[in-house]
């Protein structure tokens, strides 16, 4: 018997992998964080499958599911929303199964802060100019490390991906103008992948009260970055045909790739797709 943390992704049904969506077709209990987790997913779940939301529960009430499921050797389908490594509570969820010698497994979901990319048809990294990307939260009920402050974080100038802050908004931006410009770029995507989903494009001066008229005061991912203000950027080192690196020599001609280390077809490596050329 397994618990299987499931990734749902940020909304839309379909952004489950196909790995999770399975899983939830065969497992006889689902348990899903009803507030956020869509209702299509858990429609794939079998009729006699048993199906609870986790919403109203506490961590004992969510283990006891877990340990019934254990007594009857029935696997369990977990299924929380975006992907399981970030604000997922799977920490002490998996804590509770050790504990009790019950056996997890993690299958990742997409994260609502590459949804919100997604939504923005755009790149959070730029080649040269913005390599990183902090995933963090504005620090409210559930205090952050002093060390993980906000203004420790922007110095480094990566982009800035803030979860469950939406209420936290001038808090954020109060901290922020300590660092940067108040013309510094922020762009909040508010449920993205849900038919609902809203943009909003502001800057510092600007975003709090753009999100006060809006009324944007959850499921939103604020990202703040430099890269919606770049325009001049080279291209990067994946698709330049110039480019050599250790595992081969390679030139791009019409699409037509050639090798000059001797590579057969099988060993064929596309210029750029090994790490060490990015
Ligand atoms: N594990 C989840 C995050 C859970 S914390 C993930 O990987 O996405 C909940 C926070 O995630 C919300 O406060 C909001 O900041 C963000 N979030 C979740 N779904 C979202 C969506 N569809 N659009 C924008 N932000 C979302």
């Amino acid at each position: 018997m397994t618990v299987y943390f499931i990734g749902a992704g940020p909304g839309e049904p379909d952004l489950i992998t196909v790995k999770g969506a399975k899983l939830v077709e065969s497992c006889p209990v689902v348990l899903y964080t009803g507030s956020l987790v869509p209702k299509a997913v858990i429609d794939r779940a079998q009729p006699d499958a048993l199906v609870l939301n986790s919403a109203d529960m506490d961590l004992d009430e969510i283990t006891k599911v877990y340990v019934n499921a254990f007594e009857q050797g029935q696997d369990v389908a977990r299924v929380q929303t975006g992907d399981l490594s970030i604000y997922s509570s799977l920490a002490e969820q998996t804590r509770r199964l050790k504990a009790l010698g019950i056996d997890w497994q993690v299958i990742p979901g997409v994260s609502s802060f590459q949804a919100a990319a997604a939504a923005l048809g755009q790149e959070l990294t730029i080649p040269e100019q913005c390599q990183t990307i902090i995933l963090s939260r504005a620090s409210g009920r559930t205090p952050v490390p002093e060390k993980e402050n906000l203004k420790s974080l922007a110095a480094h100038e990566a982009t800035l991906c803030l979860f469950l802050s939406a209420t936290l908004i001038r808090k954020v931006v109060r901290e922020l103008e300590e660092v940067y410009p108040v013309t510094w770029p922020v762009v909040v995507v508010e449920k993205a992948s849900h038919p609902e989903q809203r943009i909003i494009r502001g800057t510092l001066a600007d975003i709090a009260e753009k999100m006060h008229q809006a009324k944007i005061r959850s499921t939103a991912m604020i990202i703040i970055s430099k890269v919606f203000a770049i325009e001049d950027f080279a291209d990067s080192k994946l698709y330049d045909p110039a480019f050599s690196h250790a595992c081969r020599k390679a030139t791009v001609v019409n699409d037509v790739v050639t090798v000059d280390n001797g590579a057969t077809a099988d060993q064929l490596v596309i210029p750029g797709h090994c790490d060490e050329c990015r």
